[in-house]
């Protein structure tokens, strides 16, 4: 980081900041560490904080407390309900081409038959597919999540939750990116489980949930003690949940001021466009601060580089965790190859700022044009 020139991060898809509400709440916790299962002031005391933090997750997607297991975060949130699935006996899983790698690798490790629910071009699931798919014999879990962590493509999971339970299936649905960015009704989405992780709404990293509703049985993975109704044993990440607790308040307490995101995002793409890139998913709803585009001939690692010198903190449509960048494949999903390589994803949130905006269009045409100089020098 060049410290003559503040860095500007608007990389909130990744890890958002962590809000000053859940740092309180975590330091605090932390100041008066004691189990939650003790029964004397100090682990009742503990298990307060878990339970009021179970109340704000649950206020957040709109269900009671009692439906909220706490899990280490997306990944093992998606990965009990996939597990969770299975043992009820689904006999084959579907899943949309845009699933996060923590839905698709699990799908591909659960032993099930996996199929791919394709996406049109604007990166939104085809449900005529999905309906004729669950016609076919067979208990389905369908996984469609929420919204794609590169695109920001909101997806029709009401609908499709309609076809699910039509076939007495179970729809998970990856929330993740989802939270704290739009509004989330769990009974209105129709889900039978749904994922939630703290790291993406302002909480600390390492802790999430898993949402599941009454048609829903949550298998243990993890076995031990009585924790978590039994669900998931393990002494409680005491002060991560209680950060979470605190980041899904205020998520949603705050969440109208997401409106000014899109606005700010929205003129960015407006310059962008003017010059020349594509954005991705733009005909379809997206959510409020997410910005996926391709500069064709502009490789999204050497972009993500270029910005990062210019001091604009931004991934690759597809940064893996090796922090190697690969084509998106969720771009390719959409029918666009072609760009796959270029794509860039900008996404900013609680604490991003207009000026944030308008500095990573700067940072980003300014390069674009040195590559477009250096291209006519070559021709
Ligand atoms: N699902 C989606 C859509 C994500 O974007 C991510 C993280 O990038 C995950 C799941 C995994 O969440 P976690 O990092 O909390 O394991």
């Amino acid at each position: 980081m060049n410290a003559s020139r503040p860095s500007v991060y608007l990389d909130y898809n990744a890890t958002a900041p962590l809000r000053p509400e859940a740092k309180d709440a975590l330091l605090r916790a932390l100041e008066s560490p004691a189990n939650p299962s003790s029964v004397h002031a100090a682990g009742r005391a503990a298990r307060d904080l878990v339970e009021r933090a179970r109340a704000e997750v649950a206020a957040l997607v709109g269900v009671p407390a009692g439906s909220v297991t706490f899990v280490s975060g997306g990944t093992e949130a998606n990965a009990l309900a996939i597990e969770s699935a299975k043992a009820a006996g689904v006999e084959r899983i579907i899943i949309s081409a845009i699933e996060h790698d923590a839905v698709m690798e699990t799908a591909k490790a659960s032993g099930l038959p996996v199929e791919a629910l394709p996406v049109d071009n604007r990166g939104v699931a085809d449900l005529d597919w999905l309906a004729q798919a669950l016609d076919k014999p067979g208990k389905t879990l369908v996984c469609l999540m929420l919204a794609n962590n590169e695109t920001g493509v909101i997806q029709p999971v009401d609908k499709a939750s309609t076809l699910v339970r039509a076939h007495d299936g179970w729809l998970h649905v990856d929330a993740v990116q989802a939270a704290g960015k739009i509004a989330i009704d769990f009974s209105g989405l129709g889900a039978d489980t749904l994922a939630l992780s703290a790291h993406k709404l302002g909480g600390p990293q390492g802790v999430g949930a898993l949402i599941a509703g009454t048609r829903a049985t949550v298998t243990r993975r993890l076995h031990g003690g009585g924790q978590e109704r039994g669900r998931r044993a393990g002494t409680e990440n005491v002060a991560g949940i209680a950060a979470f607790g605190a980041a899904a308040k205020v998520g949603r307490e705050t969440l109208a001021s997401m409106a000014e995101q899109a606005q700010w995002r929205d003129a960015l793409a407006q310059r962008l466009k003017a010059e020349g890139a594509v954005v991705l998913g733009e005909g379809a709803d997206r959510l409020p601060q997410t910005l996926c585009f391709a500069g064709e001939g502009f490789g999204s690692e050497v972009q993500v580089m270029t910005m990062d010198l210019a001091g604009v903190m931004v991934s690759a449509g597809s940064a893996c965790s090796s922090g190697k960048v690969k084509a998106s494949r969720v771009v390719d999903a959409m029918g666009r190859a072609d760009l796959a390589p270029f794509a860039l994803r900008v996404s900013g949130g609680w604490a991003s700022t207009e000026d944030d905006w308008i500095k990573c269009g700067d940072a980003w045409l300014a390069a674009w044009k040195r590559i477009g100089a250096r291209r006519r020098e070559v021709a």
